[in-house]
């Protein structure tokens, strides 16, 4: 999604450490591009729609800048529409949304004000040019005290040299520190390698970059006493080396990032989160997109194994049902960057109801992680293709982990499933084999133009994220069902060669699965299975079988959803599309 960059370069040149930094956001996702620089006591800006590229022949002399890649919210991808927006001494890039700028705008318009773009940013970098009476950081909180919504903004003025200002507010912003400069961000990876050490604002801050110093200021401008600790290599962003895409380097990067979780998980100490859990008489769990599949999987394996419901929310939903969240309760929120908005916002209300918080989030120092009272880290390492793959395999292996130790705590054993966790990682990498198969099967299925995918209970979940990954990337229409209900409805659409692709990892649901794939085939449509079982697979009508590593069946999602990732990568490369940036999303959703 939208990136900020903003730093005080020690050499006094700061254009190749924001260019570098908004090639490291692109991953993001993102419609258009800008920079503005100090040099002495004038601000210069270039800005683009497009990518990073947009901008590789331009250059700006000075010491203090900032970089902006823009995800539109408000106004169409457009060069005006680009950040940085400038107001008299002033440039500002801003992410977030001000939800109150169609009022803010008509009373700055009735002042005279005369605006050159259409979004809503350009706003608040008026409102702070106009409360400018010589005090650069108070102007800022000026400006931003009267903004309803949520922002990460970085400002420069003409008249302070060497010197960035920023606020916060639910939306990410961490400051840094390196050998050749002080940095802000809005998001780790673009810092990666550059800043030795890192600190995240907390809302309401304001960070200062100043000659070489970073100051932290709360929002009565008193100073705050920030901790830096040293940055997470891991989030490094990666080069993709031979293969053509983040996302294909992704998922052969799955084994590897299962088994790193695996270790740090075995680290990590339980003993409070797993008290909670077993103690609880229910567990809500939150999350969007693929996040939101996983916590449906922590639903099928932890209703087994702790006896009591889990209460899963599309973390945009949950706002409207936290009536419902009472002090013993229990939340799990998932989210791959620990930033997504909506879910950042669920726990926050959880917490207010004095709910006890566990996040599975893939950034340590992210907004969710410091929100919740357990945050239990995966190890996918940065993620930059949009659509999510090895990060969802680590989230089940995180959850699947958080299950078992709330079941020992409750039971005073694990469950057996527990001791297979290790081997998921080696099955992770068997399911490779299936993918010249899978090539097969996206060849003859590149033309279609919607699909089904079927499962039942725990096949019920990979079936909707295997949809879902379709739908990303390839643009084809995908629906993920539960087997049992085609015939309640979703059926009629079934015509000659309509594709319905099956899962079946429980043996004792094979027979009921493959009703729906008699009833598919029976109207002529096409079907694909993948299952563990030989037996399933040679006693099946379906046109395609592909045989799948055989895994215990609470864990099999983790393994089983690879061909279908794999899958819906190649459909989209014979589409002739781009896997790693599809249009209209973003990689970390900071807005709500
Ligand atoms: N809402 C702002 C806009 O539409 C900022 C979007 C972003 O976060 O990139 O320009």
């Amino acid at each position: 999604m939208c990136g900020i960059i903003g730093c005080v370069q020690r050499g006094g040149d700061c254009w190749p450490r924001v260019y570098d930094g908004l090639k490291r956001l692109e991953y993001r996702g993102y419609d258009s591009v800008g920079v503005a620089v100090l040099d002495q006591n004038a601000i210069g800006i270039r800005k683009k729609k497009g990518g990073a590229d947009a901008l590789a022949d331009a250059y700006l002399k000075g010491g203090a800048g900032i970089g902006h890649t823009r995800w539109a919210t408000h106004g169409a991808p457009s060069d005006e529409n680009a950040h940085p927006h400038a107001a008299g001494k002033f440039a500002l890039v801003h992410n977030g949304i001000v939800e109150n700028f169609a009022a803010l705008k008509e009373e700055l318009v009735a002042a005279g004000e005369v605006f050159l773009s259409e979004t809503d940013s350009e706003v608040i970098v008026k409102l702070i040019s106009r409360a400018y009476t010589g005090d650069f950081l108070r102007a800022v909180r000026d400006g931003c005290a009267r903004l309803e919504g949520s922002y990460a903004i970085a400002v420069l003025c003409e008249d302070f040299p060497d010197t960035v200002v920023c606020a916060k507010c639910k939306s990410p912003l961490v400051a840094g520190t390196g050998a050749d400069g002080v940095y802000v961000c809005s998001d780790i990876p673009a810092l990666s390698g550059v800043c030795g050490s890192i600190c995240p604002a907390s809302d309401g801050e304001l960070i200062c970059l100043v000659g070489q110093r970073v100051l932290f200021y709360d929002f009565n401008l008193n100073a705050v006493d920030k901790t830096f600790t040293p940055s997470d290599g891991g989030s490094a962003v990666r080069e993709r080396g031979a293969f053509t895409s983040y996302m294909e380097e992704e998922i052969a990067d799955i084994p590897r990032a299962l088994s790193d979780t695996y270790a740090a998980l075995k680290g990590m100490d339980f003993t409070a989160c797993a008290r909670k859990l077993a103690a609880a008489e229910r567990i809500f769990a939150v999350a969007c997109g693929t996040a939101f599949h996983s916590t449906l999987s922590f639903r099928f394996v932890a209703e087994k194994c702790l006896g009591v419901p889990v209460i899963c929310e599309r973390a945009s939903e949950f706002r409207y049902k936290t009536r419902l969240i009472q002090k013993d309760d229990v939340l799990v929120a998932v989210s791959q960057s620990g930033e997504t908005a909506d879910t950042a916002e669920a726990v926050k209300r959880a917490k207010a109801a004095g709910a006890y918080v566990v996040s599975v989030t893939n950034v340590r120092h992210s907004t969710i992680a410091a929100l919740s009272d357990t945050n239990v880290p995966m190890r996918a390492n940065a993620e930059i293709a949009v659509a999510a793959t090895k990060s969802y395999n680590c989230q089940l292996m995180c959850l699947f982990t958080l299950a078992a130790e709330a079941c020992c705590k409750k039971t005073g054993v694990y469950p057996s499933f527990y001791y297979d966790l290790p081997a998921l990682s080696f099955a992770a990498r068997e399911a490779f084999s299936c993918f010249p198969e899978v090539d097969a099967l996206a060849s003859r299925l590149k033309e279609k133009s919607a699909m089904y995918f079927l499962g039942r209970d725990a096949d019920f979940v990979t079936a909707v994220e295997g949809a879902l990954k379709v739908k990303e990337i390839a643009y084809v229409f995908s629906e993920g069902y539960p087997a049992g209900e085609l015939k309640h409805g979703t059926l009629a659409l079934v015509e000659k060669g309509f594709p319905v692709i099956a899962i079946v990892t429980q043996k004792s649901l094979a027979k009921k699965t493959e009703n729906a794939v008699a009833e598919v085939i029976a109207r002529g449509g096409y079907v694909a299975l993948f299952s563990p079982f030989e037996s399933v697979l040679k006693e099946s009508a379906a046109q395609f079988c592909c045989k799948i590593p055989a895994v215990r069946e609470e864990l099999a999602g983790a393994v089983s959803v690879i061909p279908l990732q794999y899958f819906a990568l190649r459909m989209c490369q014979l589409r002739g599309h781009d896997p790693d940036k599809p249009r209209n999303l973003a990689k970390s959703v900071t807005v709500e």
